[in-house]
């Protein structure tokens, strides 16, 4: 029997999800789209359905030692009002969707849409971000970049919950963004880059790069990343042809109604280059 139920606490969805092969609806902005049916008709869905917004234990923000802690269920708007979150993540955050979608949209439910143009993933692959995925019975804590395994595809098992995003070493950081859309906002990303830095003394102490909406899933190379740290910034300038070439090799856009593979992949070269001669000195 296909049913919908609003659990009160995490343990009673957990429940339902061991017992039902059911939907989870977070905030509702990507399921309710994709599963809308004929003009002017309710969506429909051919499951049961777990509706998980009123989760409080879903809506925390915590720190523990050097690690931020986001509930799955925290929607945008309340991770943009919050001084736990970094500027880095509310930068990314004030140019996604609209404020009313914020209010709705959960990160949570952006992870494991898992779409390449989810703008969210970009800085949490770039940070090596882990997620709590929680069962009945059993807990796994994986990288973001091991859970999400093509558009749209998870590791997520059918009885599981994404119920934390865990970011190691949060602090602020010197970081360098980009999102490429039609307009400011509603618009999904043709194209955005993520950089963080790390300089002292001209040397690079840390550096993280990530490409979002140019391949099947967010673009990010740690070997590549530590080819830089621990030069100067001088090596980088003299590397960066390099450089350049292999991320033109990872970036494999598509042609899609939003955007041509060729000026995608171009744009991403130009901020990687202006990213490593730029931003790294200032
Ligand atoms: C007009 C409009 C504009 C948009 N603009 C943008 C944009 O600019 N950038 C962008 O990135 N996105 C955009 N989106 C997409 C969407 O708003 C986001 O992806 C949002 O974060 C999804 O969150 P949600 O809570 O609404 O997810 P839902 O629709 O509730 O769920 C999405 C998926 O995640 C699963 N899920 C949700 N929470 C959990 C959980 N805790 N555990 C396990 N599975 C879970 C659901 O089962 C579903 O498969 C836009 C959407 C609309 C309608």
């Amino acid at each position: 029997m296909v049913i919908a139920t609003t659990p009160t606490n995490i343990t009673e969805a957990l429940e339902f999800l061991s017992e039902k092969d059911a939907i989870i609806m977070n905030g509702g902005t990507d399921l309710m789209v994709k599963k809308k049916s004929w003009s002017g008709t309710i969506p429909s869905f051919d499951k049961s359905i777990l509706f998980i917004n009123s989760l409080k234990e879903l809506k925390q923000v915590s720190t523990e030692k050097n690690n931020l802690i986001i509930g799955s269920g925290c929607t945008f708007s309340q991770l943009e009002r919050s001084p736990l979150v970094p500027i880095y993540l509310k930068v990314v955050i004030r140019e996604i969707a609209s404020p009313a979608i914020r209010n709705l949209a959960t990160i949570g439910g952006n992870i494991c849409n898992a779409s390449p143009a989810g703008d969210i993933l970009t800085p949490l692959y770039a940070l090596d971000a882990k997620l709590r995925l929680v069962s009945r019975n059993k807990e796994r804590i994986i990288p973001i970049k091991e859970f999400i395994i093509g558009p749209g595809k998870t590791l997520l098992n059918a009885n599981e919950l994404l119920t934390e995003i865990i970011i190691e070493n949060y602090n602020n950081k010197k970081f360098y963004y980009h999102k490429l859309g039609t307009r400011k906002a509603t618009a999904l990303a043709k194209a955005s880059f993520i950089g963080f830095y790390e300089v002292e003394n001209n040397i690079i102490r840390d550096l993280r790069i990530a490409f979002g909406s140019v391949g099947p899933v967010v673009i990010k190379d740690r070997d590549l990343e530590l080819t830089l740290v621990g030069g100067s910034i001088k090596d980088t300038r003299y590397k960066i042809c390099e450089i350049v070439e292999r991320y033109s090799e990872l970036i494999r856009p598509i042609n899609d109604a939003r955007s041509t593979a060729k000026y995608r992949k171009a744009v991403c070269l130009n901020l990687l280059r202006n990213f490593l001669l730029n931003e790294l000195s200032k």
